[in-house]
């Protein structure tokens, strides 16, 4: 491993921990303001030294014993700075309702927090002091400095590793697994969760197999092309549960195996109900989705999803290459009779749509909020509404702003979007919708079939909430437009 590679992946994951510090802002603030004030015993006054040897003996039977003495002190003030107390410390006096175990506790819930910040910061950031008072000052610096725009397109860092460099990601994320430390541990979980999405290669047998004998199955997408023989383990793991929250994980996980191990299961289980399946709320073949496919009228894999995924950026104006998004109709929605709105125009990029996909995605947006609009669309690029029962007319609140976002030519990962809240912007044509909810593939209602995944627009990206997702039948023509927010 040569110089360059190290230093360039020690950036890259002290940019993802300086990410993790900031969520501990509120915590270091306090303890900044706190040494800034004065009121942190120094540890000769008295009574302290009694204090201090309660919170110790406190913290030792609750099985978390600490040793430094600085966190000790500065937890003293807890309790205190929580009821306004000044200086804070006398809070612990007898005539202050003195330290009592309800007290401790609070102390103790500071010296874990500040504990998990330090844990994650001593392994991974260079330069930190050994002194416990100035680390913490350093890492409040770190917590309120403006995050590095530079960095933060993870999916682009993350995708333009080399093979070599995200060999050493990997090999750090697993040493992080083998610590106790929360966050050292969830840095590491997010690391393998990045390589999963954000690249092209799945993460490999190998890793599947550390991250199952740890018993971490989720995100699902983890176990991605895991391979037929973790799919075959995780199969036996499946026969061993017995509650509905492993069932389900688990499910999901040898779904992402797309492995001709899990097609032939899930075929079996679709014609004979194993006996775990009635702890389920839907049949197993209805987790398939949520790993992008499902079986076909003959039981072989049928992708939803197209692997030529594309992210979609905004262009300020329309570009040879522009895509135009959110054109009103003069048609009404038979529904509510708010104007029908183009979702997506792809007749600039007619080439990279997938055989028979809807040129113009038409649907209302209203009503497509509630459940799926469906229009019948011809090659003529002619379309209609599918007969419905009409609904009352609602009131149309939701403002049609007209724009063009141009295709980014550079292929995305197809699997980017698991990774759901990580973009800045989900826009995309291709690969896997961003749920923001469980999946909620259509079914074709004039052949029954799930639909397709065509793209997604990230309202965000126009100050709106929640993503519009558009989906086809190519055998029906058919296409349909949902809507989820968080
Ligand atoms: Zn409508
Ligand atoms: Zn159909």
């Amino acid at each position: 491993m040569d110089q360059t590679t190290n230093r360039k992946v020690a950036r890259l994951i002290e940019s993802r921990v300086c990410m993790t510090i900031r969520s501990y802002r509120g915590n270091l603030l306090v303890v900044t303001h706190t040494i800034d004030a004065g009121w942190i015993p120094n540890g000769n006054e008295p009574g302290i030294e009694g204090h201090v040897q309660a919170l110790k003996e406190y913290l030792a039977s609750t099985g978390r014993p600490e040793a430094d003495p600085f966190l000790l002190r500065l937890a003293l003030t807890v309790p205190g700075r929580q009821r306004g107390v000044v200086p804070p410390v006398k809070a612990l006096e007898l005539n202050g309702n003195g330290f009592t175990d309800r007290r401790k506790q609070e102390a103790a819930g500071q010296i874990d927090r500040l504990n998990e910040v330090l844990s994650l910061a001593r392994r991974f950031l260079s330069g930190l002091s050994t002194d416990t008072s100035q680390a913490l000052r350093q890492l409040a610096d770190i917590a309120v400095a403006p995050a590095d725009k530079a960095s933060s397109d993870w999916l682009d860092q993350i995708q333009s590793l080399s093979t070599e460099e995200s060999g050493k990601v990997s090999a750090i994320a697993l040493q992080c697994l083998e610590n106790i430390a929360r966050p050292v541990h969830e840095l590491g979980v997010d690391l393998l969760e990045s390589l999963a999405c954000f690249r092209f290669e799945p993460l490999g047998s190998d890793i599947c197999r550390l991250l199952r004998t740890k018993g971490i199955f989720w995100l699902a997408s983890l176990y991605r092309d895991a391979g037929e023989s973790e799919a075959n383990a995780l199969l036996d793991l499946l026969e061993e549960a017995n509650d509905t929250l492993a069932i389900n994980h688990l499910l999901l996980c040898v779904a992402w195996t797309r492995s001709n191990i899990a097609v032939e299961r899930f075929r079996d289980w679709s014609q004979q109900s194993p006996s775990w399946a009635s702890l389920l709320h839907v049949p197993p073949a209805d987790y398939l989705p949520s790993a992008g496919w499902c079986l076909n009228a003959n039981g072989e894999l049928h992708d939803l999803i197209s692997m030529n995924c594309h992210r979609l950026q905004p262009a300020d104006r329309a570009g040879p290459d522009a895509i135009r998004c959110f054109i009103p109709c003069r048609q009404k929605c038979p529904g509510c009779e708010s104007p029908t709105v183009v979702l997506f125009d792809f007749t600039t990029i007619q080439a990279e749509l997938p055989e028979n996909a809807p040129v113009k995605v038409y649907c209302c947006l209203y009503c497509s909020m509630f459940e799926p609009t469906f229009v019948r669309y011809f090659l003529d690029q002619s379309w209609e509404w599918l007969p419905s029962e009409a609904t009352n007319p609602r009131t149309f609140d939701f403002v049609i702003k007209p724009r063009n976002v141009s295709l980014v030519m550079e292929k995305c990962p197809p699997f980017a979007s698991e990774k759901v809240f990580e973009l800045d912007d989900a826009t995309a044509i291709g690969g896997v919708p961003m749920w923001l909810q469980d999946a909620e593939y259509p079914h074709c209602p004039t052949c029954g079939n799930w639909m397709t995944f065509l793209a997604q627009h990230d309202n965000s990206a126009v100050q709106n909430e929640g993503i519009f997702y558009a989906f086809f039948c190519p055998s029906c023509k058919m296409s349909a437009v949902n809507y989820q927010q968080t």
